[in-house]
């Protein structure tokens, strides 16, 4: 890693000189550095991936446990038909 990514990591908080248009140049001179372009992250963007939705039903369902006027409940969904079942909780839930 070059200097340029390693400041660049530690913002300017990290550094004892700030200059009013820093961050441009610090993006300048990474942008025109071969390490920097070499070993910079990728950040494109991954495609959404498109989940299998349940043949039959409750084949798959999606669940979720949320807290409404300090009650609990759970919440199961089929993805086959959208069904939704909502379940009582008289204890709150423990997250193991
Ligand atoms: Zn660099």
């Amino acid at each position: 890693m070059c200097e340029h990514q390693v400041s660049g990591l530690l913002g300017p908080f990290a550094t004892p000189m700030f200059w009013i248009g820093m961050s441009n140049d610090v993006k300048q001179l990474a942008d025109n550095c071969d390490v920097c372009q070499q070993t910079k992250p990728c950040n494109s963007e991954e495609p959404l991936q498109q989940h299998v939705e349940g043949r039959t039903p409750w084949e798959k369902c999606g669940v979720d446990l949320f807290e409404f006027n300090q009650k609990y409940y759970l919440v199961t969904v089929d993805y086959f038909s959208n069904f939704l079942k909502l379940t009582f909780s008289p204890l709150r839930p423990q997250v193991l």
